[in-house]
């Protein structure tokens, strides 16, 4: 499974999954259907799935007509999205497994920046020590999406899941933010070494244009604020312990940073 990373709109990202035995795709998150249409023309393949994480239009947008020009594909989401998703076919909760190619998703239930909201994460065939994960909006590389439907304690466990996923998973998230969220985490943890390299590094790759995504689990563990509500540093400049309320004062910080 190969996977083609294709920049959108202002800072999105779409992900075209392809099998090159079967010559199928799969995409994520199809905020527009244009490119991925172009995509798959070059490729001169078929589309059979579309996954979405959640109903906002920067994740849906090009659900209606890339059906148009491929009726067979069928569209994945969670099940809390019904009727917000145009032309879902199945309604996914935790614990559920989706296919494409072979290729065996688990699905995870991560609600927090929307109600609905899930993951889809593909094991690796040949290790399990890595895999890839499509969190949309709830884990970004040096942060994690706005709370617009949920609770800071339904975030933290949302996040936990995807914390507990192994160290070389490559998180493959919706957007690119890294840069303006590892600006903040610096002024969270501030005595974080990896922070700081992780900062240097990023901001040289994005006054190339290099994308910052994927980034992985082990990465996000060691440097990003949002999965580090137990650390010493976050705990002890947020004033708090609980890690909800740590959670919530960070999020409240970063939406008004
Ligand atoms: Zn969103
Ligand atoms: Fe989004």
């Amino acid at each position: 499974m190969n996977i083609i990373r294709i920049p959108v709109l202002n800072d999105n990202y779409i992900f075209l999954l392809h099998d090159r035995d079967s010559n199928t795709v799969a995409v994520v998150d199809p905020a527009v259907a244009k490119p991925v249409l172009a995509k798959i023309k070059e490729l001169d393949a078929k589309l059979v799935a579309i996954f979405n994480t959640h109903h906002h239009s920067d994740h849906i947008g090009g659900n209606k007509e890339l059906l148009k020009h491929f009726p067979e594909a069928v569209v994945y989401g969670g099940k809390e999205d019904k009727g917000r998703i145009p032309q879902q076919k199945y309604f996914l909760t935790e614990g559920d497994v989706v296919e494409f190619a072979g290729r065996k998703a688990n699905v995870y239930f991560v609600p927090g920046h929307t109600k609905a909201h899930i993951a889809y994460y593909f094991p690796s065939v040949e290790d399990t020590q890595s895999g890839e994960l499509f969190c949309g909006d709830t884990l970004f590389a040096g942060g994690c999406g706005r709370l617009f439907e949920g609770t800071p304690t339904q975030m933290v466990d949302s996040l936990t899941k995807l914390r507990n996923l192994p160290d070389s998973t490559r998180v493959w998230c919706a957007h690119e933010y890294t840069l303006s969220n590892l600006k903040f985490a610096l002024t969270v943890d501030v005595d974080n070494q990896e922070l700081q390299k992780r900062f240097r590094q990023v901001t040289l790759e994005r006054e190339k244009y290099i994308p910052t995504v994927p980034s992985t689990i082990k990465v996000e563990k060691l440097t990003n604020p949002f999965l580090r509500w137990d650390s010493s540093g976050i705990k002890s400049s947020m004033a708090l312990e609980e890690p909800a309320r740590v959670f919530g004062r960070l999020r409240g910080m970063k939406d008004n940073f």
